[in-house]
C-alpha cells in the first residue's frame, strides 16, 4: 500500500501537478454530492431530471422546480472547507499547475485558489446564461426575480430559456475549457482525483491521459472508483482530513529538500 509520505516524495518531485476535484470536496461545506451515500441523487433518483437539458428545455414544470432549488442551494451560504484550503497551499508552494474541478459551487476561488490555474470545467452556479442568445449575468439578478415572484425567469434580452451557466447532461462542455484540462493532463506528471466518483464524462477520461502520458494518478475518495485497480496510489477518506495532512507533508518534504521553499499567507476571499 503506498503511504502518504510517498504521495508527497511524488508531487514533491513532480514538474507538473495536476488536481482534478468533485461534489465530494464540497461536502464538508455542507452541499451534497450527488452519487455518494447522502447524495441528492441517491436520496431522490427523479432528482436527476434536472440536470438533464433535454427535460429542462421541454418542461416549465422541471424549469420551475430547478429555478426553486438554484434559490435554495446551500452554495449561497457555504464555506470553503479544510480540502480546498489545501489546495490553495499546494498552489503557493509552487507544487499545483491546474485545478480542474467539476464543481459549480465557486468555493475553490472562495478559498484562494488562483483564477488563471482554475478550469471550472462544467461552469458556474454564479452566473445565469441564455440558451438562446447566450447573454450572461450574475445569478444574483435573476435569483431576486424568482423571490419577487417570477417562477421561470426568462432572458431579459432575447425572451430565450435562462439556467444557471453550468454543463448540463445533454449539453457540450466548452472545448477550449476541455482542450486546456486534457493537455494539462496529459503532460501532469501527477493527478490527483479528489472527491470524484469519476463517472462523469468526458472529465473521468483526465486521469487515463495522465497514466498514457507516463503520470501517477493519485486517488482520494470516501468510496472505491473505477479508476482505483489502474491508479498508482488511493488515500480513502475525507478530502478535508487526508488532503492537507499530505499537503503539509509535501511543504515539509521541500522544505527539508530545497531549504528557503516557504508557503505563502492565504488570502480567504469568501463569496
Ligand atoms: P459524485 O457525486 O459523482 O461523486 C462524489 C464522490 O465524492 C463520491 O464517490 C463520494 O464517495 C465522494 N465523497 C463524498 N464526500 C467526500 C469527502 N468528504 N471526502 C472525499 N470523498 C468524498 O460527484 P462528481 O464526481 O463530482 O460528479 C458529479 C457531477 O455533479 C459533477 O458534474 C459535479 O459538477 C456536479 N455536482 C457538483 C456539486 C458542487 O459543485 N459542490 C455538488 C453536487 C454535484
Amino acid at each position: 500500500m503506498t503511504t502518504t509520505a510517498e504521495v508527497a516524495r511524488w508531487i514533491a518531485d513532480a514538474r507538473s501537478v495536476v488536481a482534478l476535484t468533485g461534489a465530494g470536496i464540497s461536502t464538508e461545506s455542507g452541499i451534497p454530492d450527488f452519487r455518494g451515500p447522502d447524495g441528492v441523487w441517491t436520496r431522490d433518483p427523479r432528482a436527476e431530471r434536472l440536470s438533464n437539458i433535454g427535460y429542462y428545455v421541454a418542461d416549465p414544470r422541471i424549469r420551475r422546480e430547478a429555478w426553486q432549488r438554484r434559490a435554495d442551494h446551500p452554495a449561497w451560504s457555504a464555506r470553503a472547507n479544510p480540502g480546498h484550503r489545501a489546495l490553495v497551499d499546494l498552489e503557493r508552494a509552487g507544487r499545483l499547475d491546474v485545478l480542474v474541478t467539476q464543481n459549480i459551487d465557486g468555493l475553490h476561488l472562495a478559498a484562494g485558489t488562483s483564477m488563471a490555474r482554475l478550469i471550472e470545467i462544467h461552469g458556474t452556479i454564479r452566473e445565469t446564461a441564455c440558451l438562446t442568445c447566450g447573454d450572461r449575468r450574475p445569478m444574483r439578478e435573476t435569483l431576486q426575480r424568482v423571490r419577487d415572484g417570477d417562477p421561470d425567469p426568462a432572458c431579459l434580452g432575447c425572451g430565450g430559456i435562462l439556467k444557471s451557466a453550468t454543463i448540463s447532461f445533454g449539453q457540450n462542455l466548452d472545448p477550449g475549457l476541455l482542450a486546456r484540462a486534457e493537455s494539462a493532463a496529459a503532460r501532469a506528471d501527477v493527478l490527483l482525483a479528489v472527491g470524484t466518483s469519476l463517472s462523469v464524462y468526458p472529465v473521468a477520461r483526465l486521469p487515463e491521459l495522465t497514466l498514457a502520458g507516463g503520470g501517477r494518478v493519485v486517488i482520494l475518495n470516501a468510496e472505491p472508483t473505477p479508476l482505483d485497480a489502474s491508479g498508482h496510489a488511493v488515500l480513502a477518506g475525507r478530502a478535508g482530513e487526508v488532503l492537507p495532512a499530505l499537503v503539509d507533508a509535501v511543504v515539509t518534504r521541500m522544505r527539508g529538500t530545497r531549504p528557503g521553499v516557504h508557503v505563502a499567507s492565504r488570502p480567504t476571499v469568501e463569496p
